[in-house]
């Protein structure tokens, strides 16, 4: 397994003419003291937009680190792929996102649910958190119902990681995300622990998920939805992951992915100064950049909104 790195930024290279200005932004973040590794994601539909090849973002990428002398590390992810899919995203990237979504609510076979059920019995009853003030109320019935919605996708997971580490030659050189986060309904946190614990069972390393919120993360304009609300789900995940991490050995680099569709400014700006904090010259500045790549943004947006889907 390759280790995902703390912090890690989506950009989505579209017509591979952007990434030298992307790693710019990285230079930049880090001549401020903060280290983020890029990821480039262009998703399997975005190449069936574009009528372009994964191999065209890896040679932009390649291309952009040697030219400007990055030596960290940056990934390639194949974004929001499924078996059908993944083959031409497999030699390029290192970095693979399960797409599962539409997969939820397959039904599971009902033997596996008995099982799941049987063999967890720890997920029922009143699950103390750390950093969640009230503990989670779980039924058997909220297992059930949760097993039923996502075993199956946890199975095609499964399914879809054998096929890359088996398309790989044998190694799992790579980082592997599972996304639910273009489905219709958020998953809460009891939720999201008891999917958790299925993709533990399934023993795939993954190292971050990405759920869906309440609000929506159309793509370049800024969140629609309630962001106190937002900050919430998002810190309950991050305590459920933790949490996850230690009852089910998972990948103690286990994470959250916010799959932002870009330009999320007022998202930043919540979760870089917390009421309680003030903030630092660093935030300031990227405030001031945010808030100055906003009005660029504003005075170059002409296309419509391709979908209703939260698109990457
Ligand atoms: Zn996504």
């Amino acid at each position: 397994m390759k280790q995902c790195p703390k912090f890690t930024f989506g950009v989505g290279d579209r017509f591979a003419h952007g990434a030298h200005a992307q790693l710019q932004a990285f230079i930049e973040a880090k001549k401020l003291g903060i280290d983020i590794t890029p990821v480039w994601n262009k998703s399997n539909r975005e190449h069936d937009i574009i009528g372009s090849e994964p191999q065209t973002t890896r040679d932009a990428a390649d291309k952009a680190v040697s030219d400007l002398n990055w030596t960290d590390d940056y990934l390639l992810d194949a974004d929001h792929i499924n078996l059908a899919t993944v083959d031409r995203f497999v030699a390029p990237c290192n970095f693979f996102t399960l797409d599962v979504a539409d997969d939820i609510g397959e039904a599971a076979n009902p033997a596996d649910v008995e099982t799941f059920i049987n063999n967890h019995p720890e997920l029922i009853g009143s699950i103390q958190i750390d950093g969640i003030d009230q503990p989670l109320e779980i039924s058997r019935e909220l297992v059930e119902e949760t097993a039923n919605q996502f075993l199956k996708a946890t199975q095609k997971a499964r399914a879809i990681y054998d096929h890359i580490v088996a398309a790989k030659g044998g190694t799992d050189d790579f980082v592997t995300e599972v996304s639910m986060d273009e489905t219709d309904n958020p998953q809460t946190p009891p939720e999201m622990l008891i999917i958790l614990a299925a993709i533990a069972d399934q023993k795939i390393p993954i190292q971050t998920i990405a759920p869906k919120f309440t609000g929506r993360f159309n793509k370049g304009v800024d969140y629609v939805g309630d962001l106190n609300q937002f900050e919430k789900e998002f810190n309950d995940d991050l305590a459920v992951l933790a949490h996850a991490v230690k009852a089910y050995g998972l990948p103690e680099t286990l994470k959250l992915s916010v799959h932002s569709g870009s330009d999320k400014f007022s998202i930043y700006d919540q979760k870089s100064h917390p009421p309680h904090r003030r903030r630092t010259p660093h935030q300031n500045r990227w405030n001031q950049l945010a808030r100055r790549s906003d009005r660029a943004r504003d005075l170059r947006r002409n296309s419509p909104q391709p979908s209703q889907r939260n698109l990457r």
